[in-house]
C-alpha cells in the first residue's frame, strides 16, 4: 500500500523550530517511499486557533519546500468543518454503550491539553444510572468520556519500539466531546487520519502516550490504524521544551536569519540525515533519507540557531 504521511498542524501560533522538525521528518518519510501528504487543519478550538496562522503556516512549509498533496487551503480539510463526521463515531460509540455523561467540572482543562499525558480521574458519573444521568443533564450540560477496560494496548513504534499501556489504569476514561459540545483531539484525529486514508502518523514524542487511546479508538470504530513514529522534541540548552512562546525560534525570526537551505541544513544534521549542517534543498535529503539515523531521544537545539 502507498505511504500516505500527514501534517497535522493547531494554528495557534507561528510555527516554532519543534513542530517544523517532526514536519520535515514526516515530509522526507512519506517522499522517501514514494507516498504523498495530506495536510489537515486541527483548528478544533475556535479561541486559540485563528485561520490566519493556519495561511501563515502554509507559507512557511512553501518556503522550505515542504509540499503536500491533499487539503491544505480546501475546507474540507480544516476539523471545524468536520464536525459531522466526529458526531458519526460518536453515535457509534454511544449505540455501543461506550461512552456515558461526565458532569465533573474538570474534563474541560484536561481535555485542552493532549501534549501533556494526565490521567483521567476516575470518576463517580460511570455509576449513573441512565435515570439518574438523564436528571443531571436537565440541570447541567455534560461532557462524555469513553468507558475503557482494563486491557493492555501494545504497538510498535517506527521510532521508539515496543509501546504498551493498560487503558484503564494508564489513562481512564477520556473525554471524547467536552461540555460546551467541542470534539476531543483523540477522537477527531482518529477519525480524521482513518476517513483521509492515512496511513503514517510521524509526529513528537510528546503524543506517544496518547496513542494506545487512539489505537482504542481505532479498534472500537473498525478503523484501520496508521503506522507510527514518535520523533524527539527539541530543547532549549537549558532542558526546557521548545514553545511557540520561545519567539526567537519560531518561523518569523528564522526567515530572517536563514535561508531555507541554511535552516534545512542544520534540522537535517539534527535529525541525523547529514554529519554536517550543510546548506541542502529538502528535495536533496529525500534518497538518502533514513529512520535508522533520527535520534529517539530529545535533541538540544543546534548552537547556531540561538541568537
Ligand atoms: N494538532 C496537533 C498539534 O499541532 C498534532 C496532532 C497529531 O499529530 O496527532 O500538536
Amino acid at each position: 500500500m502507498p505511504v500516505k504521511g500527514r501534517f497535522a498542524p493547531s494554528p495557534s501560533g507561528r510555527m516554532h523550530l519543534g513542530n517544523l522538525f517532526s514536519f520535515l521528518l514526516a515530509w522526507l518519510s512519506a517522499r522517501h517511499e514514494g507516498g504523498s501528504l495530506v495536510l489537515r487543519v486541527e483548528d478544533l478550538d475556535p479561541v486559540r486557533c485563528l485561520p490566519a496562522h493556519a495561511w501563515q503556516l502554509m507559507e512557511d512549509l512553501e518556503w522550505l519546500g515542504l509540499n503536500w498533496d491533499e487539503g491544505g487551503d480546501v475546507p474540507s480539510y480544516w476539523q471545524s468543518n468536520r464536525s459531522h463526521l466526529y458526531a458519526a463515531a460518536f453515535q457509534t460509540l454511544e449505540a455501543r454503550g461506550l461512552t456515558y455523561p461526565c458532569f465533573c467540572s474538570r474534563l474541560q482543562r484536561l481535555n485542552e491539553a493532549p501534549h501533556i499525558h494526565q490521567v483521567s480521574p476516575s470518576c463517580p458519573c460511570a455509576a449513573l444510572t441512565p435515570e439518574e444521568a438523564a436528571q443531571r443533564t436537565k440541570e447541567k450540560t455534560p461532557s462524555y468520556r469513553l468507558r475503557v477496560p482494563h486491557k493492555t494496548v501494545s504497538f510498535v513504534d517506527g521510532l521508539q519500539g515496543p509501546c504498551s499501556q493498560d487503558l484503564a489504569a494508564d489513562c481512564g476514561d477520556f473525554p471524547i466531546k467536552r461540555s460546551d459540545g467541542a470534539w476531543a483531539y483523540q477522537l477527531a484525529v482518529v477519525v480524521d487520519d482513518a476517513a483521509m486514508g492515512v496511513t503514517q502518523v510521524v509526529r513528537g514524542r510528546d503524543l506517544l502516550s496518547s496513542t494506545p487511546r487512539q489505537l482504542w479508538l481505532y479498534q472500537v470504530l473498525g478503523l484501520p490504524a496508521p503506522e507510527f513514529y514518535h520523533v524527539p522534541l527539541l530543547l532549549a540548552p537549558d532542558g526546557r521544551r521548545l514553545a511557540k512562546r520561545d519567539a526567537d525560534l519560531d518561523m518569523g525570526a528564522l526567515r530572517r536569519r536563514f535561508s531555507p537551505q541554511e535552516l534545512l541544513g542544520l534540522l537535517s544534521r539534527m535529525a541525523g540525515q547529514q554529519k554536517t549542517a550543510e546548506p541542502v534543498s529538502a528535495a536533496q535529503l529525500v534518497s538518502t533519507f533514513d529512520w535508522l539515523n533520527v535520534p529517539r531521544e530529545d535533541i538540544i537545539v543546534a548552537p547556531e540557531l540561538l541568537s
